[in-house]
């Protein structure tokens, strides 16, 4: 198949280079049996390259979903992965296999699996603070690299970052672009699909978003992996949706037992509702918490409401999907943007939603404006 020039749609990129490989992709590589996780329209599956031994990990992606040809979506994720392969942080993209249904990325292999299952562990495994004050700043320079180069991520969580080994702690690599977005390219987004704990509260709003949202969830995210809670997590979606547009959240001294100051600092200098004021990559980078050293041992994580609430699988998917059927901690929250250029930043096209009325959009609702 040939190199694919694309025209840009919704601000996907869509010009990759890689070549995409009509060979059989098992011509080449053995499926090491082992799968490495799933997600809504994907299964990640680890596998040996032929030709070197080398291990990667092959994500297959279904071109069509929900009865829509999806490549545009896939060839934008292989482009911003190219897009930052000059970054460490980023997974790296190996080679693209094509058949008739599926297109098969070949990434490198993050064997230590997501930072999640750190998160949430009661087994003495869980981070320290040390351990998150050094995955956050590379999580940061990763991101920082995106943001840089006019990229937003949109889907940061625990699930979508990775480790290069877990025991011991190796290094952080982020995957899964598939939301991922160009901030200068004027043209509508239709769908913003997003996961309800860790997305920012102007998503919400369908007011304009940047790479600020991407750092309102390094904002949920380091709460989560300090203290192992979900700061924002209701007992459903509406009630998630309302403590994040009020920015209703627990800073007290029970949840941060044992963690500094300089964290909760650095997660209140995220947790900020006006996106504007929210502090951005390079600047959280220079916080002092990241360059401060707290007792190594410090072991902050509590177990409270953190397992179960993070566990929960958040929606059922509005039709079976027999690829990768898996429960899906994915929502979609759907929202109807536009791109603006020179401002980096998505405008509404449609009007937010009014909280005495009816706040969120409803499973229906959701179900029907869902597109890919
Ligand atoms: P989706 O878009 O379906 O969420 P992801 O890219 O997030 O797909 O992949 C789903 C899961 O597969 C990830 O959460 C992770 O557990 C696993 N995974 C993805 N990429 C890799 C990789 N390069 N190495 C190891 N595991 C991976
Ligand atoms: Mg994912």
């Amino acid at each position: 198949m040939p190199d694919s020039a694309m025209m840009s749609k919704n601000g996907m990129l869509t010009t990759i280079h890689t070549r995409i490989s009509a060979d059989p992709f098992t011509a080449n590589y053995d499926l090491a049996g082992k799968e490495l996780g799933r997600g809504k329209f994907a299964v990640v599956k680890k596998c040996i390259e032929k030709a070197t031994r080398k291990q990667y990990a092959a994500k297959f992606l279904r071109k069509r979903r929900r009865g829509k040809d999806c490549r545009m979506d896939i060839l934008n994720e292989i482009a911003v992965l190219e897009s930052a392969k000059a970054n460490p942080y980023v997974v790296a993209l190996h080679e693209v296999y094509e058949t008739n249904t599926e297109i098969i990325l070949v990434l490198e292999c993050a064997a230590g699996g997501e930072i999640f299952d750190q998160c949430v562990t009661d087994d003495g495994t869980a981070f320290t603070e040390k351990d998150v004050i050094r995955l956050a700043k590379q999580i940061l320079t990763g991101v920082a690299f995106l943001h840089r180069n006019n990229v937003v991520h949109l889907d940061l969580k625990p699930q979508n970052i990775l480790l290069t080994s877990a025991r011991p702690l190796g290094e952080i690599r982020i995957v899964d672009f598939g939301l991922s977005r160009r901030m200068d390219n004027i043209t509508e987004v239709r769908e913003i699909v997003g996961t309800p704990e860790y997305v920012a509260p102007e998503i919400l709003n369908y007011e304009p978003i940047s790479t600020a949202s991407d750092m309102w969830s390094i904002g949920v995210l380091t709460y989560v992996m300090l203290t192992g809670q979900s700061p924002f997590v209701g007992e459903n979606n509406q009630e998630t949706f309302l403590n994040t547009s009020q920015v209703n959240i627990d800073y007290s001294q029970d949840t941060f037992e044992g963690i500094s100051s300089l964290a909760v600092d650095f997660i209140k200098s995220l947790l900020v509702k006006n996106p504007r004021k929210r502090a951005t990559a390079d600047e959280s980078l220079n916080h002092p918490w990241l360059n401060s050293l707290p007792h190594p041992h410090s072991h902050p994580h509590l177990h409270a409401r953190s397992a179960s609430s993070l566990d929960e699988p958040e929606m059922s998917q509005s039709e079976s999907e027999p690829e990768s059927p898996a429960p899906s901690p994915e929502l979609d929250l759907i929202g109807s943007y536009l791109m603006c250029p020179g401002q980096g930043e998505l405008k509404t096209g449609r009007a937010a939603f009014s909280f005495s009325e009816s706040p969120f959009p409803t499973r229906p609702e959701i179900q029907q404006e869902l597109m890919c």
